[in-house]
């Protein structure tokens, strides 16, 4: 397997970046690997790269995008923040990823038992992770799942994973409504973003097909 080039890039369509990752991700669960030489691949992508995808996810040690996608060296940008939040560094960062470096596709991953999603839960203050913890706030006010307050909290393992998947869905939402040029890029057809969760316990990534946003009607549909 030879790593990405600028010609391979450039016939990948969104739908072809998101197809990649499914199959990786099947690779990673049935513990297949594509038989690639990463030493080769650090040669080949010495000077350049042309990764199809770019990945916002946790920094939980369980949850690394390259393994559990099984990309080699230059096939995706891979963006790490606890609890995949969005802030200007990141909306940087995917600017960068997307229009500068040819990426197709923006996947935000969130995934099961996640602690930052749980701290948030919780409520946790605690040095600058306050602040942190801050942008998931949202996700856990607008969990109306949960009546019981005595419920709220990360003890109750259906109320974390409900709050997981409402801010994986906010952070695809906010992605396109802080960036005009990515958003841009979605009406274009250039590129798309969408919503995923990987579950710890199987490995396997469910990709959050609502939150699928492709061109100019979807991405009116989502930030209405
Ligand atoms: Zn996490």
């Amino acid at each position: 397997m030879k790593a990405h080039t600028l010609e391979t890039q450039s016939t990948i369509t969104p739908a072809k970046a998101l197809e990649f990752l499914k199959q990786g991700n099947e690779r990673f669960v049935s513990n297949l690997k594509i038989n690639r030489n990463l030493l080769q691949q650090a040669n080949d992508t010495r000077e350049n790269q042309w990764p199809f995808a770019v990945i916002l996810s946790c920094i939980d040690s369980r949850t690394s995008a390259e393994l559990i996608f099984d990309q080699g060296l230059g096939d995706i940008f891979s963006i790490r923040i606890a609890g995949n939040v969005v802030n200007t560094d990141i909306m940087g960062s995917l600017e960068f990823a997307c229009k500068i470096a040819g990426s197709k596709l923006i996947v935000v991953l969130g995934h099961t038992n996640c602690g930052a999603i749980k701290g948030a839960c919780d409520h946790v203050e605690m040095g600058n992770l306050t602040e942190l913890l801050s942008k998931i706030q949202p996700a856990v006010y607008e969990e109306r799942m949960t009546a019981d307050i005595s419920k709220r909290n990360s003890k109750n393992l259906e109320f974390v994973e409900n709050v997981t998947s409402l801010n994986i869905k906010r952070s695809v939402k906010a992605i396109i409504n802080r960036s005009y040029i990515l958003e841009q890029m979605i009406e274009k057809g250039e590129i798309a973003i969408i919503g995923a969760k990987h579950n710890l316990e199987t490995g396997s990534v469910e990709f959050l097909e609502d939150t699928w946003v492709s061109n100019k009607k979807a991405v009116k549909t989502q930030t209405s």
